[in-house]
């Protein structure tokens, strides 16, 4: 058996490429049968699917309502838009660009602030003082499955009279302090695209205890014409097809078997990697439970003898797909550079340059993850030899 790892000549761990995520989709005999009977009635968007569907998620979650729509990001855009809100909103850098991009269409001024170094969510003490009389609303983001300080946040927004948002991208199979998110801030919304816990194909909800913006959002999802062809406000068309909303059904069964599953490898994962020096992962409150829609390493370079590109690089090699989440951080990329004139996030950056999301989805099979941890063990055994080779070949 040749052990040299495959970016020193060695054979690859793996023979076909381990992708970084696969979403677990419910069978087609579940499915087909439903899908024919939506043809059959010919009402194939926002029909009783939808309807369903919605229903459904609002009493897993436990929530008033819930609202679906076409992505995380109109989502996001229409609950913006149904606060009806004008200034700076506070978000972090450390987050997938998504929940930016819904700032600047609604002419909202982004205000990136830091992440805390262990939980990788939004620090609270950073809101806190970036809060000017500018300041409309807050957004905090549930990175990687790891609920944000809500209650802090909540107690926030409350002492400064701002709105509080949520972007529940990673949000379904989470819990804060044993309770699912979907009903903190004014409104949250989540997201069903394939990389998710669950999926609709495309697709998002959103969910909150506030009626008036719950019925802004029904509207908004239908360009603003709440039915009398005479729009109030400028919507969208984000509602969510009937297709969409099978495959949301369907799959909400999956979840809590999703989500346990995401957590036993990890578990697997940070047992075979937890001895490697220079490793380290995300902490997760006791408390609280982690959807892990992400699994992330943080690379120290020195300890564990080359930086996260190497390591990138070297993992590819041993045909295991990775992805440097989030990486640049939304305040260093082109679209949002001007809004982070002079600003200094240290621990976003330590985030953004060191961290590492290695192949993690429901239905992985636990071999797969001790080979990518024999892989990293690999690399990090022939760390010398793999640094001397990027100085010979500039390989990054
Ligand atoms: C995936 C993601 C989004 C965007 O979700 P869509 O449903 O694709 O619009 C937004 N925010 C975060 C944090 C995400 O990971």
């Amino acid at each position: 058996m040749n052990l040299k790892p495959a970016i020193l000549g060695g054979k690859p761990v793996f023979k076909k490429i381990v992708p970084i995520a696969v979403p677990t989709l419910p069978t087609a005999e579940a499915i087909l049968p439903k899908f024919t009977a939506v043809l059959k009635t010919g009402m194939i968007t926002n029909a009783v699917n939808v309807k369903k569907f919605e229903a459904q998620v609002a009493e897993y979650l436990g929530v008033k309502y819930a609202v679906a729509v076409s992505s995380c990001t109109s989502g996001l855009i229409l609950v913006l838009k149904s606060l009806g809100l004008k200034g700076d909103v506070i978000l972090p850098s450390f987050t997938f660009h998504a929940t930016a991009h819904a700032l600047i269409w609604n002419g909202l001024k982004p205000v990136f602030v830091e992440c805390d170094q262990e939980s990788y969510t939004i620090d609270c003490n950073s809101v806190e003082k970036a809060i000017t009389a500018r300041t409309c609303a807050i957004i905090g983001v549930h990175i990687f499955g790891n609920p944000a300080r809500v209650e802090k946040l909540e107690d926030i927004a409350r002492r400064h009279n701002i709105k509080l948002i949520f972007d529940s991208a990673h949000g379904f199979g989470s819990r804060y302090k044993g309770d699912n998110l979907g009903c903190y801030g004014d409104a949250e919304s989540f997201s069903l695209t394939p990389t998710k816990l669950i999926s609709t194909a495309e697709g998002g909800i959103v969910t909150t205890n506030d009626r008036s913006i719950a019925e802004k959002l029904i509207i908004g999802r239908n360009y603003g014409d709440s039915g009398d062809y005479d729009c109030a406000f400028s919507g969208l068309n984000a509602r969510m097809d009937e297709f969409s909303a099978v495959l949301g059904i369907e799959s909400l069964k999956m979840l809590e078997s999703n989500v346990q599953c995401r957590n036993r490898l990890v578990s697997l994962y940070k047992s075979l990697l937890g001895g490697i020096a220079g490793l380290s992962f995300q902490r997760i409150d006791g408390d609280d439970r982690c959807s892990y829609k992400d699994f992330s390493i943080l690379v120290d370079k020195n300890l564990f003898g080359m930086d996260r590109d190497l390591l990138s690089a070297a993992l590819m090699k041993e045909n295991i797909a990775v992805k440097k989440y989030f990486y640049p951080p939304v305040h260093r990329q082109k679209a949002f550079k001007r809004f982070s004139k002079g600003k200094n996030l240290k621990i976003t950056d330590k985030l953004a340059f060191n961290s590492l999301s290695i192949p993690l989805y429901s239905h992985m099979e636990e071999d797969t993850v001790k080979n990518i941890c024999l892989a990293i063990t690999r690399i990090y055994d022939f760390a010398p030899k793999i640094r001397a080779l990027k100085i010979k070949k500039g390989v990054s």
